[in-house]
């Protein structure tokens, strides 16, 4: 039994989109090589699959970017991670969580690769590891100027050396996260790009030894190949959209399409009002279609007045309070519709460019950014997994025969 209110995650789509970017890395560093400039050689993909895969469920979409060859996988906290694991994935698992107060457990028993961002996750995770006679592999967080997470960038003579002279833990990789990479006139990306190679000289000089760098999430991919180093970060772009307001060239398409059904027709007179709150008030004889999503599926509030759907090919605003399981929208102006029709809030009914909306414009209507857009997607809501142009693929695994 199926809602009819689902989303739909096509693996095709975020499959193409992979490779579509390491084509592009693979294109881009070729040409810098042959000018002698920015990162001459393709970096691997560390595929970005933390909450839930932003929204489009985290153990489909990590199989089948495994499958396309991401280097690794990069979660958020170690459940995240185990659940990967136990859904099957082998693929080199970075959690990018702080881990100071964090059941470490798991980071051992499924082999994940963790990120140390702090003298008191370094402490934690190396006398786990002395207790079971191990080394553990880790990834050393610089805080370039996000000043969040990670060991600042200009103090690390007296902060790291403890860190590397632990026989317990290795260090694999160092990163740092850019805060203003999606903001072109910001001079903040220039600064943490110098700090962050600063201070990777700063680790050479105390001896930390051969190991690998990454820095970019998707805007920072989108926007500058210097910074792409050995690895790059990308979420948001695999899923198919570019972190606004960057554009690119490349051609990607949005993995997750949310769709539900016209489940009522109604028509209401001049003067009267729809919804709670009596907020739309009808100006006109209006026929109003009821749809059984609300905010209980992450449609936000903020679409009353704000956000359209599309249905018959045209767009209809959503009119009235948006409540938890359902919303009501204007089609006064299209024809014919009726209970059954489909009413499209993410995706596409036809080939026009009107005749597509995607998390980039959903979050611009109500003043967010796509990322919650898509992570806000109601547990409720069915993820419909397509691949290969069939579905679903995700069957419970029975037995082989
Ligand atoms: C979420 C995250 C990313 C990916 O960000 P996008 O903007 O989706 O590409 C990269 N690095 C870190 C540390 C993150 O937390």
């Amino acid at each position: 039994m199926i809602r009819c209110t689902s989303a739909r995650v096509d693996l095709d789509a975020l499959t193409a989109n992979f490779r579509v970017l390491q084509t592009h890395l693979a294109d881009e560093a070729r040409t810098n090589r042959a000018a002698g400039a920015g990162t001459p050689h393709a970096p691997g993909i560390i595929a970005v699959v933390k909450a839930n895969a932003y929204g489009h469920g985290a153990r489909p979409v990590a199989r089948a970017l495994e499958a396309a060859g991401a280097t690794m996988l990069a979660v958020a906290d170690i459940e995240e991670g185990v659940d990967l694991r136990e859904a099957g994935v082998r693929a080199p698992i970075l959690v990018f969580g702080a881990l100071s107060v964090s059941d470490v457990d798991g980071v051992f028993a499924h082999n994940l690769t963790p990120t140390i961002s702090s003298p008191a996750a370094a402490r934690a995770l190396e006398s786990a590891a002395l207790a079971r006679g191990t080394r553990l592999a880790y990834h050393l967080k610089i805080d370039t100027g996000l000043n969040r997470l990670g060991f600042r960038h200009d103090n690390l003579r007296r902060t790291v050396p403890p860190l590397l002279a632990s026989s317990a833990l290795y260090l694999d990789a160092v990163h740092t996260h850019f805060a203003t990479a999606d903001e072109p006139e910001s001079p903040a990306f220039e600064d943490q790009r110098r700090r962050f190679e600063a201070a990777c000289h700063v680790l050479d000089e105390l001896g930390a030894g051969p190991r690998l760098r990454h820095a970019a999430n998707s805007a920072a991919v989108v926007r500058d190949s210097r910074v792409w180093y050995d690895f790059v970060r990308p979420g948001l772009l695999l899923y198919g959209l570019v972190p606004p307001p960057l554009h690119t060239t490349l051609a990607l398409r949005p993995v997750m399409s949310l769709t539900s059904r016209v489940v009522a027709v109604k028509g209401v007179r001049e003067n009267e009002a729809v919804g709670y709150g009596a907020r739309f008030v009808a100006g006109r004889p209006t026929t109003i279609a009821v749809v059984p999503a609300g905010y209980a599926d992450g449609l936000d509030r903020r679409l009353e007045g704000r956000g359209h759907v599309l249905v018959r090919g045209r767009r209809a605003p959503i009119v009235g309070a948006v409540s938890m399981d359902m919303l009501t929208v204007d089609v006064t102006d299209i024809e014919y519709v009726e209970p059954g029709d489909e009413v499209v809030f993410l995706g596409r009914q036809g080939d026009e460019p009107w005749q597509t909306i995607d998390a980039r414009e959903m979050a611009a209507w109500i003043g967010t950014i796509p990322y919650e857009v898509l992570c806000r997607l109601g547990a409720r809501v069915e993820r419909i997994v397509e691949q290969d142009g069939e579905s679903p693929i995700d069957p419970a695994p029975g037995p082989k025969t």
